[in-house]
């Protein structure tokens, strides 16, 4: 895997989960990386991890599905750093519910908080990475937004939009040398996922594990390392795509 010294990335959501290990892996390949969440708060744990491996990072807390404050947060990075080499949007929520019981609030938060803070995040980097002829963005989608999940018309819908999103961004700024690509989880095992069975049931759960072919739930570095795959300099003839990661839990 290729070496990023000197790239500079922003991970949303990074606090915790996925986004934490996206942080670890980019660290680790020595780009300078900025952590968001929505407070300073939950961004101290990976803050603090890349501190002690002695990597350099700046804490950009703000919440994502809030447009002034993704604009702010990019002025930031570019005012420490001058640019912004790789975008990864992964901050996401769920707030499972069948329809009929699915409030407008439920829907507008998923919506807000997975969808909306991708284009204000997307937007607002793209225009600084227009400007150095150079970007990496990875969006995190979901096996949910592929095949649908029973009491999640929400974050379905939002995941979906994310790979709509991807496409359409990827064509838009190809000629650019900016890519734009998609990861597509099933099971992870992070504070979202934690309680998963209790919610859901025994009896649910068994399912939803019998149709994973690998018998297993993803580790949060295992999707890391997908992302950062797309984050390298070599990978630039790539754009446009979802790779899932799923134990070949959706293929074709
Ligand atoms: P997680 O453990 O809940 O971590 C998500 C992080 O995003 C949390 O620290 C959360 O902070 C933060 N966040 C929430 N709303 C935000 C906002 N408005 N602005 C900034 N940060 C915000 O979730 P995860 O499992 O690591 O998931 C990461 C991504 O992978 C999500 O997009 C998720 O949909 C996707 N994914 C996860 C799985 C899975 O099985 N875990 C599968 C497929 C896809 P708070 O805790 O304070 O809300």
């Amino acid at each position: 895997m290729s070496n990023l010294e000197g790239s500079v990335a922003l991970v949303t959501g990074s606090g915790q989960g996925i986004g934490c290990a996206v942080v670890q892996a980019l660290v680790l390949q020595k780009a300078i990386v900025c952590i968001n969440d929505r407070d300073q708060e939950r961004a101290q744990g990976t803050v603090d991890w890349v501190n002690e491996v002695g990597g350099e990072c700046l804490s950009v807390p703000a919440d994502v599905s809030d447009c002034d404050a993704v604009q702010e947060m990019f002025q930031k990075v570019v005012d420490a750093y001058g640019k912004i080499d790789i975008l990864v949007n992964n901050a996401g929520v769920t707030r499972d519910n069948l329809l009929m019981r699915m409030s407008e609030e439920e829907w507008d938060l998923v919506m807000a908080v997975n969808l909306k803070s991708v284009f204000n995040c997307c937007k607002a980097a793209v225009r600084h990475m227009m400007r150095k002829r150079y970007g990496r963005i990875v969006n995190m989608s979901s096996v949910s937004g592929i095949a649908g999940q029973v009491g999640q018309v929400n974050y379905s819908a939002s995941k979906a939009g994310i790979i709509g999103f991807t496409k359409a961004l990827a064509r838009e700024v190809a000629s650019r040398n900016i890519t734009v690509n998609a990861v597509a989880p099933s099971f992870v095992q992070t504070p979202m996922t934690d309680g998963l069975a209790d919610r859901v049931g025994a009896e649910a759960m068994k399912q939803l594990n019998a149709a994973i072919p690998m018998g297993r739930w993803a580790t949060p570095e295992e999707v890391a390392h997908a992302v950062l795959f797309f984050c390298t300099p070599e990978v630039g003839y790539i754009t446009g795509q979802v790779l899932s990661v799923d134990g070949g839990m959706v293929m074709g």
